[in-house]
């Protein structure tokens, strides 16, 4: 029954029901780190909280049922996720994942899983070519992004899996800037789809959570044991946040992509802006893509001021007063960045620069307030 729940109802019934104590509506934060036994190994299914809690294990059961999936295991934030599917490799795998991935994702790879003998290999994925060319006999893993951070590419995610499955390789998306509002992997043959929950399904910029979601058996079997052994668990207090924050996700989001296209459309038609990055655009390269996974194009956008340098497009988010400078992304609230001093300054300008992070380049993850309130804010910092 529960998969036959639609999405908007899924963000808020899916794997919750009234607490059986005093059948609260809201799973209690049950801020606890063991449960009493009757005599040893007699205890009601909880013994030790890294292993299991019951705020968790709700989070848990909505996260799978809003991503289509059968089983969900949340971790302390979303690198911790990813540390955790890196772990079900082997020294001498290898993997091959988006050539411009996020920062944070590209340093765990290379600075950490490198070291414990993972090889990995950074391709454009747009050109799926590519991502077979990349593949030899110790490929164990496709890590994909999509869309990307913060150049807005899209990844065609069937296209991948039809290369995964034929050779029986794993498929991970994250999905991040999607939420599975706009797009669900695991249908479109994903084996794992992983989330920074900090961003759009906490929703509210006040809790780091990361999330995984499969339908294997026995890989939940296999994650939830290095989640486990490992232990990078969220407490309950964060897994409440992030429930509560996941049962207006696809009203949020539904305003997101309404404000994310009056201002990408706004960027566009602006004469003192070059370039505006945004999937919804017909002239972004991966739009047939994008319209062919995604349910709308999002709130997720980047622009290049015309003529700007690193200095000028420092000044116009210093401008910004509705737009709040900061990290991160998703929240109710709109923010700004510079990606080429901040998510992407560890990548040497060349590289960098590569991928399009020009240091012209300002991302915004544009919020849910009034959009015209939004407008007059941008139309004053560029002048
Ligand atoms: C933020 C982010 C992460 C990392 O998640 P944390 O919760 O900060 O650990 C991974 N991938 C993407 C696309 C992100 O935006």
């Amino acid at each position: 029954m529960e998969k036959k729940l639609r999405f908007n109802s899924a963000t808020i019934h899916g794997g919750q029901s009234p607490d059986p104590a005093y059948g609260a509506v809201m799973p209690p934060i049950y801020q606890t780190s063991t449960y009493a036994q009757t005599t040893p190994g007699g205890h009601k299914g909880f013994e030790y909280s890294r292993t299991h809690n019951p705020t968790r294990q709700a989070l848990e059961k909505s996260l799978a049922s809003i991503e289509n999936g059968k089983h969900g295991l949340a971790f302390a934030s979303g690198l911790a996720a990813m540390d955790a599917v890196m772990k079900l490799l082997q020294p001498g795998d290898e993997v091959i994942s988006t050539n411009d991935l996020y920062g944070g994702s590209y340093r765990l790879f290379t600075k950490i899983f490198e070291g414990f003998g993972l090889k990995f290999h950074f391709v454009g994925m747009n050109d799926v070519a590519k991502v077979e060319a990349a593949i030899n006999e110790n490929t164990k893993l496709i890590w994909v992004e999509t869309p990307t951070n913060p150049m807005m590419n899209v990844v065609d995610i069937a296209a991948i899996a039809a290369i995964t499955k034929k050779r029986d390789l794993l498929l991970a998306v994250d999905n991040t800037f999607a939420s599975p509002y706009l797009q669900q992997p695991l249908n479109f043959g994903a084996d794992i789809v992983m989330h920074s929950a900090t961003k759009y399904l906490g929703g509210h910029s006040d809790v780091v959570l990361g999330s995984l979601v499969v339908n294997d058996d026995d890989l939940q079997e296999r994650l939830s044991f290095i989640q486990n052994a490992s232990g990078a668990v969220p407490g309950p207090m964060d897994s409440f946040l992030t429930l509560r924050g996941i049962k207006t996700l696809h009203v949020r989001m539904q305003r997101h992509c309404e404000n994310g296209r009056a201002v990408a459309e706004y960027l566009a038609a602006h004469p003192k802006i070059e370039k505006v990055y945004w999937p919804g655009f017909h002239t972004h390269p991966n739009h047939e893509v994008a319209k062919k996974q995604m349910n709308d194009f999002g709130g997720m956008l980047s622009f290049i001021p015309v003529g700007a340098d690193h200095k000028a497009a420092i000044k116009i988010i210093e401008n910004l007063t509705m737009f709040t400078l900061a990290e991160s992304l998703g929240g109710v609230e709109s923010l700004a960045g510079h990606p080429a001093s901040m998510t992407h300054a560890s990548i040497p300008k060349e590289e960098r620069e590569k991928s399009g992070v020009v240091d012209a380049l300002i991302r915004l993850s544009v919020g849910i307030e009034d959009v015209n309130d939004l407008i007059k804010d941008l139309e004053q910092a560029i002048g």
